[in-house]
């Protein structure tokens, strides 16, 4: 099985361990996020287990400039020939496949060891057009309604989505979901990173799907409030 269900209209890709999400609208299908590079194969299962074809795949919205969020992009658009959105300040980390912008780790011991092992920010991929910048606050109308909000400190160009409808927020690599809610693996800047982590806890849903880990589809807005840091 390729695909997970998360709440009715969205499931879980598992590609590697990065998430993507499928929403299934009325439009067509919207994909977020397309995981590490060489892991297209996922979501082109996932499209079958649904019994769609390549081209009802219309939408690519990443979250984030990052080669675990953007990595399979190119091979994915070349296939469904989906529109992709993302946040302008990433844009050219997409355009020009890399080098992507240095992080230093979160505080921890585990995160200082996985951010220096996991993330090479002088990694190459094989660069993707982007047909739409994201604006803060925007609702794209996509599947009945996706609200942009920009959360940048891990990476200055990161959004979350929330998709109205499922009433589901996808909080990118705002926090990790790993052995419970913390922080993501490090930071650009922690300080805009606290920032919006308090940005999304004010934020209401139901449902909430993060770029690394489990999703959480009851009370979730209890779970995000309830994780504070000063
Ligand atoms: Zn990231
Ligand atoms: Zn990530």
């Amino acid at each position: 099985m390729a695909i997970k269900r998360v709440i009715e209209g969205v499931h879980l890709v598992a590609m590697g361990t990065a998430n993507a999400y499928l929403i299934e609208g009325q439009d067509g299908l919207t994909l977020i996020d397309a995981g590490f590079p060489n892991k297209e194969a996922a979501v082109f299962g996932a499209l079958r287990e649904l019994g769609r074809s390549p081209d009802q795949l219309k939408h690519l919205i990443l979250t984030h400039g990052h080669p675990d969020h953007i990595g399979s992009a190119a091979a994915i658009v070349r296939e469904t020939g989906a529109r992709t959105y993302m946040h302008p300040i990433d844009i050219p980390l997409a355009e020009t496949g890399g080098p992507f912008r240095p992080m230093t780790p979160a505080p921890g011991l585990l995160r200082q060891i996985l951010c220096r092992v996991i993330y090479d920010h002088n990694q190459r991929l094989a660069p993707v057009a982007i047909d739409q910048p994201l604006i803060d606050g925007e609702t794209l109308n996509i599947a009945g309604g996706i609200v942009v909000v920009h959360v940048p400190g891990h990476c200055a160009g990161q959004v979350a989505l929330l998709w109205r409808p499922g009433r589901i927020l996808f909080a990118a690599d705002v926090f990790m979901n790993i052995m419970g809610l913390g922080d993501p693996l490090g930071f650009e800047d922690i300080n805009m990173g606290r920032a919006s982590q308090r940005k999304l806890a004010d934020l209401s849903f139901d449902a909430v799907g993060f770029g690394h880990g489990k999703t959480v589809v009851r009370d979730a807005m209890r779970y995000i409030r309830k994780w504070k840091k000063s």
